[in-house]
């Protein structure tokens, strides 16, 4: 059987399937934005679905680290509420 591999949460370090994940990108502008399709192209990191989780997102020295970029708090909000209005649609 084939494995599937596992990502891992920036936030919390939980172990999951991609498709389990949110998943957020460095686009080629150094811009973190929302992947909704889970393909775009660019160093991407993965957040679980729970507002415990796209909260900590705001501290985005956790973003920076795992995408090795050098955003500002205010940078990821518009990934944040998208994230929570993607929540809410559950
Ligand atoms: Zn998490």
């Amino acid at each position: 059987m084939k494995k599937i591999p596992k990502r891992t949460c920036i936030v919390c370090r939980s172990k999951l399937e991609k498709n389990e994940f949110f998943r957020i990108v460095r686009d080629e502008n150094k811009d973190v934005i929302f992947d909704k399709t889970l393909k775009a192209n660019g160093r991407g990191a993965y957040c679980c679905k729970n507002d415990a989780c796209v909260d900590k997102l705001s501290k985005v020295k956790i973003v920076n680290n795992a995408l090795k970029t050098d955003i500002q708090s205010e940078d990821i909000k518009s990934v944040i509420e998208e994230m929570k209005i993607e929540l809410k649609k559950k």
